[in-house]
């Protein structure tokens, strides 16, 4: 009997009918990354997808390295590639190939076309070639060598491999058609020369197989059943089964196409990542700012937020962009039900409880999550000097301002109601410090006589407090389409994607969260250390804020 997918889109349904029809046995995909950058969230799109479908349907996904560019390729891309898909949560097993595995065959492929006057090797330059290719409305010119012998286009094939020609001297080409109305079509390079070393089989080639060449022929040579990829590949499929069909390989597979996931306020291109890096606008591939998987991951985003997005936005033939803020949406989901919630101060003003007897700590229970009693409680410690958040005051507080202001009373988080009975100012005039009084009966934040306050602050006593560096994220790009209307990109980048507040104050208990786990800083957001931090000098970052603009959206269009 066929398993029951999670959810159905056109490609699960491709796939369960092949196996409920006996086409297949077992579903076979692959994710096939080239190792020439940092996996982005795209990538994380296509992960999901050929990982989710060998999972439900009890198959296998193998990670492939795509890796015929040895220029551009380095073996930071591959480590981090693995660390990336394993932490979204997959796992390939035994399951882990490069197309470098397969030059050999491929090589003795490339020699069967040749031998069967289905390849030839061109002497024309990278320029020729494009102006013989022809455009969409007029056909291509055929390359006058292009009628070469099998015998002179084994010899020179051969001769290729060995190293005799310079780069960029010659190709092998496909012999197809010149006049297809599929430019693919029109004779596609198979090898050039490039005298590079790879950074797995050194220096044994100098030729190297192009995307086309390699990509079928790798998945035949693995029993892929279902290669599937974005839509820019479309045009490439009837290419890909001509290799398939005009090749011995061992099996027949097929490729699917879907639409690529598109960002608001997000570049999903390694290449325009590269640069932002390179150029140091960001502070490497993992800056919390950045849409690779590591920079998500440092960002504090878990990895079930982006599995469950992956899920919302489906897989679909149509190219759409989705908003980041449904993004946000789904990570903030996970969050709110996953993290312990923490007091902390960005911007602290000093609050003085004038009738609290001085010298003496106080350790008060604060549940760890209000919604959820068994995420259980932990002590901290409150004092006579505490900080508070500086807008949490106001001395002249308009009508609709409810927290402290002078002569006002309000609630500190499980700890004691406080009245604010003056105001200390320096020199400018700037507050500086708030004196109150606290109701000692008021133990745990509820007054006994059954009295109201209409605010609950959060605090840190200031003796206590742990000094830390946090960082504020924003979107990178401010405009929703980077670049669009002609603009370059980096005139899109967003100055206030990053703010840093030194001296922010946080309880005690958040010196020791762990590297990789996010919190709840009460009525702020969610934010994670960074590996910046330091035993002495704890950096964290503001994952996200805690309002859900994506529900706002929503309604609005609605
Ligand atoms: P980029 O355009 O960022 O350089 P790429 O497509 O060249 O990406 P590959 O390493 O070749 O990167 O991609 C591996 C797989 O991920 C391919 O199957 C590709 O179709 C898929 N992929 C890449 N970008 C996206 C995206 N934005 N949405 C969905 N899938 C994607
Ligand atoms: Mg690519």
């Amino acid at each position: 009997m066929t398993p029951t997918p999670e959810r159905s889109d056109f490609i699960r349904d491709i796939v369960a009918a092949d196996l409920r029809e006996g086409r297949i046995d077992t579903v076979v995909t692959r994710f096939p990354p080239e190792p020439n950058g940092y996996l982005h969230i795209g990538h994380a799109k296509s992960i999901c997808l050929n990982f989710g479908i060998a999972t439900e349907f009890g198959g296998r996904c193998h990670l492939r390295f795509d890796d015929t560019n040895p220029v551009k390729e380095e073996q930071e891309y591959l480590d981090s590639i693995m660390a990336d898909v394993r932490w979204l949560g997959f796992d390939w097993g035994e399951h882990l190939y490069h197309a470098s595995d397969y030059f050999e065959q491929l090589y003795e492929w490339a020699v069967h076309l040749i031998e069967a006057g289905k390849a030839y090797v061109d002497d024309l330059s990278a320029e020729e070639i494009r102006e013989h290719r022809g455009t969409l409305t007029e056909p291509g010119t055929p390359s006058p060598w292009r009628d070469r012998s099998v015998e002179e286009n084994l010899d020179l094939f051969a001769r290729m491999r060995a190293g005799e020609f310079p780069n960029g001297s010659r190709v092998l080409r496909a012999k197809i058609d010149m006049a297809s109305p599929n430019i693919n079509f029109r004779d596609p390079v198979m090898y050039r020369i490039l005298h590079a070393d790879h950074p797995r089989t050194g220096d044994a080639w100098c030729i190297y197989p192009s995307y086309d060449f390699a990509h079928g022929q790798s998945d035949a040579i693995e029993g892929i059943t279902h290669s599937i990829c974005t839509l820019e590949f479309q045009d490439h499929r009837p290419l890909y089964d001509w290799f398939i069909a005009n090749l011995p390989v061992p099996s027949q597979p097929h490729q699917y196409e879907f639409a690529r996931l598109n960002l608001t306020h997000t570049v999903l291109s390694k290449r325009v990542l590269l640069k932002l890096v390179k150029e140091g606008f960001v502070r490497g591939w993992d800056d919390p700012r950045m849409p690779t998987l590591s920079g998500i991951r440092r960002r504090g985003f878990p990895a079930e937020g982006l599995r469950d997005f992956a899920a919302m936005i489906g897989v679909a033939r149509a190219d759409s962009v989705v908003e980041i803020e449904m993004l946000e949406h789904a990570v903030r989901d996970v969050l709110n039900r996953t993290t312990l919630r923490r007091m902390a101060v960005l911007d602290p003003i000093k609050l003085v409880i004038e009738n609290y007897p001085e010298g003496v700590t106080e350790e008060l229970e604060v549940p760890n999550s209000p919604e959820d009693p068994d995420a259980g409680s932990r002590m901290v410690p409150f004092s006579r000097d505490l900080w508070i958040e500086r807008d949490d005051f106001m001395e002249d507080p308009p009508k609709k301002f409810f927290r402290l202001a002078p002569g006002r009373e309000v609630r500190l988080r499980s700890a004691y109601f406080v009245t604010c009975t003056d105001v200390i100012k320096d020199a400018e005039g700037r507050v500086v410090e708030l004196r109150c009084t606290y109701d000692p009966e008021s133990r745990g934040g509820s007054a006994p006589d059954g009295r109201k306050v209409k605010a609950t602050l959060h605090w840190v006593s200031a003796a206590h407090a742990v000094d830390a560096e946090v960082r504020l994220y924003d979107h990178l790009f401010a405009d929703p389409f980077p670049g669009s209307d002609g603009r370059d990109l980096l005139d899109d980048l967003n100055p206030d994607s990053e703010v840093i507040l030194q001296g922010a104050k946080l309880e005690p208990a958040l010196a020791d969260t762990p590297a990789g786990e996010t919190v709840q800083f009460e009525r702020l957001g969610y934010f994670c250390p960074d590996p910046d931090s330091t035993p002495t000098a704890p950096v964290f970052n503001r994952t996200l804020t805690l309002k859900d603009t994506w529900a706002r959206l929503q309604a609005k269009g609605a």
